[in-house]
C-alpha cells in the first residue's frame, strides 16, 4: 500500500496469480477498512496544500509521469502480460494508452478555464470558475490494469484532488507500479494513495460512506457500479460510473463484408474479449452473411491462444476460473438452442494450457433471442453472430438492452450512416471504425453502461466543481 508516501508492508498478504499459468507471482498487502480511513485522512488533509499548486506544477509532474512510463514500456508491458494475461504486443498498447492520458491531462490542466457571463442589469457581473471537488476515491478493473488508473488518476491530479485507490484485487503489481511512477516523477506525499486489498467490499464502503470523499470513481460491472453508487446516494456524493457493455455490431447489406469481418475478428478478440466495449452482437444482413462468416471463420480459426509472454500468441487467457465456467455457460446454452458453431466451443486444456485459464477462440452462427449470450455481457472470446433481413428493424434490436456502451456499424451509405449514428442510444460509436477511443476523445455509455465521461475535456470536468459568482459593482 502506498498512504502518505510511504510504501506501507502488511503481515497479512494475498497472492497474485499469473493467469495463464497458474502460478503466484508475487504477493501483495491486504488492506482493510482502517487502512483506507487512514488513506482518505491524508488525502484530505493534503487537499488544500495540493489545490493550491498552480496547474503548471500539477502539469509538470503529469508530464514527467508520462516520460517516464514510455523509457519503461516494455518492462511495464512484460508485468502485465504476467499479472492479467495479455499478449505482450496488447500490453505495450496498452501501457501507451495510459501514457497517452498521462500526457492528455499535463496538457488539459492548464486549460481550466472559466467564463464571463453578460448580465441582463448593467450593474451586475457573473464569473464562473471551476474548482477541484476535493478527495476522490477511485476503484479500477483488472481488464485494462494501467490505463484504467491512468485515466482517474491523472484528470483528479490535474485538477487538483486528492486520490485513494483501490485497485483490482487480481491485478495490484500494475497499480503498484503506476503510482511508483507517479511518486518518481515528484508527486508530493499524500496525493495520491492506494489500498491493495483481496476482499473490495470494506473499502469501497469506506470510499462511499466517509464523508470526506467528495466524488467516487469506479470501472467495473453493472452490479458493483449501482451497489456503490446506492451506498453513495445518502451522501450526495458526485459519482462516474464506467460500466458494462453489450455492443451491437451492425454490417448492412452495403457493406464490403469481408473488411468487416476482419473488422469484428479483431476488435471481437481483443484482450480475450474482455472488454467493456467488445461487440456482443453482431448482427449481419442475410445477403452478405456467407461472404461474412467464410472470412470471419478463417480468421478466427488462424487465432493462437497461449502465455502472452510466447511470440504468436494473440489470445490469452481468461482472469479466472469463474470466467471460463461463465463463457462456457453462454456457449452451451447457445449450442442448446439451437446455434451453430463455427470455431471453437470447447475450453482448450492441451499442450499445458490446462494451468491457466483459457477457451478456445469461438464464432457462433444463427444466434437468436432466447439466447443468455443475446442478453448477458459476455466477456469472453465467443463472437455471437446474427442475421438481419430488414434494415428497418435493426435499430430497434440493437437498442433493445439496458446496456448503452459502445455500438459499431459498418456501411458505405452516408445518410444510412448518419441515421444510424443518429438512432442508436449508445455512448461510443464506430462507423467502419473498431477503435473509437483515444484519450482526447470522451469514453462513456448510456443507460445501465454508467455516468460521466472519461478522457477528452469532459474527463477532467468531472473532477471540478462549478462556482459561480454574481457581483454588483
Ligand atoms: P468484474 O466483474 O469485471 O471483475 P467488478 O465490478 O467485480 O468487475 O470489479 C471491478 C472493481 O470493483 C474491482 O476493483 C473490484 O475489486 C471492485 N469491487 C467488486 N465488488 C466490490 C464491492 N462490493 N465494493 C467495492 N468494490 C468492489
Amino acid at each position: 500500500m502506498y498512504i502518505n508516501g510511504e510504501w506501507i508492508e502488511s503481515n497479512k498478504t494475498f497472492g497474485v496469480i499469473n493467469p495463464a499459468t497458474g502460478e503466484e507471482i508475487g504477493r501483495v498487502a491486504d488492506g482493510g477498512q482502517a487502512e483506507a480511513s487512514q488513506a482518505i485522512q491524508v488525502a484530505h488533509d493534503t487537499f488544500k496544500s495540493w489545490a493550491a499548486t498552480t496547474a503548471y506544477e500539477r502539469s509538470a509532474i503529469l508530464y514527467r509521469a508520462y516520460n517516464l512510463m514510455v523509457e519503461r514500456k516494455q518492462e511495464l508491458a512484460e508485468l502485465m502480460t504476467r499479472e492479467q494475461g495479455k499478449p505482450l504486443k496488447a500490453s505495450l498498447n496498452e501501457v501507451q494508452y495510459g501514457a497517452d492520458f498521462l500526457l492528455w491531462f499535463a496538457e488539459e490542466a492548464k486549460r481550466v478555464y472559466g467564463e464571463t457571463i453578460p448580465s441582463s442589469r448593467s450593474n451586475q457581473r457573473f464569473m464562473v470558475l471551476y474548482q477541484p471537488v476535493g478527495v476522490v476515491g477511485a476503484i479500477t478493473p483488472w481488464n485494462y490494469p494501467i490505463s484504467m488508473i491512468a485515466r482517474k488518476v491523472a484528470p483528479a491530479m490535474a485538477a487538483g484532488c486528492t486520490v485513494v485507490l483501490k485497485p483490482a484485487e487480481s491485478t495490484p503489481l500494475c497499480a503498484m507500479a503506476i503510482f511508483k511512477i507517479l511518486e518518481e516523477a515528484g508527486t508530493p506525499p499524500g496525493v495520491i494513495n492506494l489500498v491493495t486489498a483481496l476482499d473490495p467490499k470494506p473499502i469501497g464502503t469506506e470510499l462511499c460512506t466517509n464523508p470526506l470523499v467528495k466524488k467516487l470513481t469506479f470501472t467495473g460491472s453493472t452490479a458493483v457500479g449501482r451497489k456503490l453508487a446506492q451506498d453513495a446516494a445518502p451522501q450526495l456524493k458526485r459519482v462516474s460510473m464506467e460500466l458494462g457493455g453489450h455492443a451491437p455490431f451492425i454490417v448492412f447489406e452495403d457493406a464490403d463484408p469481408v473488411h468487416a469481418a476482419k473488422g469484428a475478428s479483431l476488435v471481437k478478440f481483443l484482450n480475450t474479449g474482455q472488454a467493456c466495449i467488445s461487440p456482443n452482437r453482431i448482427y449481419v444482413h442475410r445477403n452478405i452473411m456467407d461472404k461474412f462468416m467464410e472470412t470471419f471463420s478463417q480468421r478466427v480459426g488462424r487465432m493462437v491462444a497461449g502465455n502472452g509472454m510466447e511470440k504468436g500468441i494473440n489470445i490469452g487467457p481468461l482472469v479466472n476460473e469463474a470466467a471460463v465456467a461463465k463463457v462456457d455457460n453462454q456457449v452451451q446454452d447457445a449450442v442448446s438452442k439451437g446455434a451453430t458453431v463455427h470455431a471453437g466451443g470447447q475450453r482448450l486444456v492441451d499442450n499445458g494450457l490446462d494451468q491457466g485459464f483459457f477457451y478456445a477462440p469461438t464464432l457462433l452462427g444463427d444466434v437468436t433471442s432466447d439466447m443468455l449470450i443475446y442478453r448477458e455481457e459476455t466477456f469472453g472470446p465467443v463472437a455471437a453472430v446474427i442475421p438481419f433481413d430488414d434494415d428497418d428493424d435493426i435499430l430497434a434490436m440493437a437498442n433493445d438492452t439496458h446496456y448503452g456502451l459502445a455500438a459499431y456499424v459498418y456501411t458505405q451509405n452516408l445518410s444510412k450512416a448518419i441515421r444510424t449514428f443518429e438512432g442508436l442510444n449508445f455512448g461510443i460509436i464506430g462507423i467502419n471504425d473498431i477503435n473509437p477511443t483515444s484519450a482526447a476523445a470522451p469514453f462513456g455509455g448510456t443507460k445501465e453502461s454508467g455516468l460521466g465521461r472519461e478522457g477528452a475535456r469532459e474527463g477532467l470536468m468531472e473532477y471540478l466543481e462549478t462556482k459561480l459568482g454574481g457581483f454588483i459593482v
